[in-house]
């Protein structure tokens, strides 16, 4: 337990997340997240990776209370690690490692935060205005309570910057992208290398040609070449590509300008369809896979058509990258569906054998890391998702650099 820490910062609207790592092993001590901020009925649960004087693995959750926002949250939670002995004093925490959502394509890596870096934060807003003023606020109140502390910006889009502009580009005026920066940005970039690297470390070299799949409540595929990433599935926002929980995925934009024209829609109005009221919410009645799953089983029509395309997406994607990466090597899942969804990744790989891929069935029904058939020349893995881990690792990097 003793030793240099990372804090890792996931700030949002009404919820934040944490986590301590121990550095330099990287091993999580803590992790925790506060949700309902500014109602009466925050919720406040930690795990504990560590033997406390409670235990190791300890969910703890503590009766509803109020806590306002982000700024009022981030010295709740330094109280509490202080308070339960994960920190003996502030001063161990050597590092603050934020996810950031949007850098757009000012940053292809993390970045130690200055005030340049918190003025393109703060411009970028208008990308994602749900996202990064929160972030912000995060950076900004762990500045003021942590003083000297290394601080750093790790951005959602950054491992998608090495995609090709006959990727990022749309095909409308180039004009738009120089004044407006319309383009695809890709977002889940932190989960998608992490994935990239954790396949790298169970196969022992790095393969050429490598497809990851983040499905959870949001979802996005990437095509990976010799570790980069060079398409994904989301674009310029996170509501582009395949169907999600609530979000529609990819439709023909002209439907909009009916909305608009026709139904005489506000964007508001359009925004809340398409984000939160669409998906396999909408097809299924829940955007939740276990609800959708177990009704399937029941005989709802409706949620079995929920399955069908959501497997059917996630297959089309995948054909699509294999032909973006001439060929595959690797295919990795994660994320709540990736990682637990077994009927879908095998709805999924029934449809690539024209790859050579084969799962092994009982593998893949016990969710095991390598899920990859004898006579499959494609690997498979299930990697559950660590963003926070590889946010520590980033966060730690410049302290490290400095010893
Ligand atoms: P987020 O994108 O919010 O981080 P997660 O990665 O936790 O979300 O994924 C949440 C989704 O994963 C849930 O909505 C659900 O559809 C799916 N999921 C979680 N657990 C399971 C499970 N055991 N079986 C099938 N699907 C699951």
């Amino acid at each position: 337990m003793d030793g240099p820490k990372v804090l890792v910062i996931n700030a949002g609207s009404s919820s934040i997340k944490f986590a301590i790592y121990l550095i330099p092993a990287d091993s999580l001590l803590i992790k925790g997240h506060i949700d309902r901020l500014g109602s009466e009925q925050c919720t406040f649960k930690v795990d504990r990776f560590y033997a406390g004087p409670t235990g190791i693995g300890e969910v703890v959750e503590q009766q509803p209370f109020h806590l306002k926002d982000v700024k009022h949250a981030i010295p709740f939670i330094l109280d509490y690690l202080l308070k339960e002995g994960i920190l003996k004093s502030l001063d161990e925490i050597v590092a603050v490692g934020h996810r950031v959502v949007h850098g757009a394509d000012k940053y292809n890596s993390a970045a130690l935060i200055n005030a340049e870096v918190k003025q393109n934060i703060r411009h970028l807003s208008k990308y994602a205005p749900l996202h990064n003023p929160h972030n912000l606020v995060g950076i900004e109140r762990c500045e003021k309570l942590l003083k000297g502390v290394h601080q750093v910006a790790v951005f959602d889009t950054a491992f998608h910057q090495s995609m090709p502009n006959w990727t990022y580009l749309y095909g409308i005026d180039p004009d738009f992208y120089a004044e407006h920066g319309i383009r695809k940005y890709g977002f889940h970039g932190t989960s998608h290398k992490y994935c990239s690297l954790k396949a790298t470390e169970f196969l022992g070299f790095m393969p050429k040609r490598m497809i990851t799949c983040h499905l959870g409540n949001g979802s996005s595929i990437t095509a990976i070449k010799n570790g980069l990433s060079v398409d994904t599935s989301m674009g310029f926002t996170p509501t582009d590509g395949l169907i999600m929980g609530t979000r529609s995925g990819a439709i023909d934009p002209e439907v909009i300008l009916y909305l608009l024209r026709e139904l005489k829609q506000k964007p508001e109005k359009i925004d809340q369809f398409l984000n939160k009221e669409s998906g396999l919410k909408s097809i299924a009645g829940s955007g939740d896979v276990r609800d959708i799953w177990n009704n399937a089983r029941h005989g709802d029509q409706q949620s079995a058509l929920a399955l069908d395309m959501l497997s059917y997406e996630i297959a089309r994607y995948i054909g699509g990258y294999a032909a973006t990466l001439n060929g595959l090597d690797c295919l990795v899942f994660t994320a709540g569906i990736g990682e637990n969804a077994w009927y879908v990744r095998a709805a999924v790989c029934a449809n690539l054998s024209f790859l050579g891929l084969q799962i092994d069935e009982d593998k893949n029904q016990r969710n095991h890391h390598d899920i990859t058939g004898p006579d499959s020349i494609v690997k498979v893995f299930v990697i559950p998702a660590n963003e926070e881990l590889q946010i520590a690792r980033e966060a730690a990097q410049p302290w490290k650099d400095n010893q």
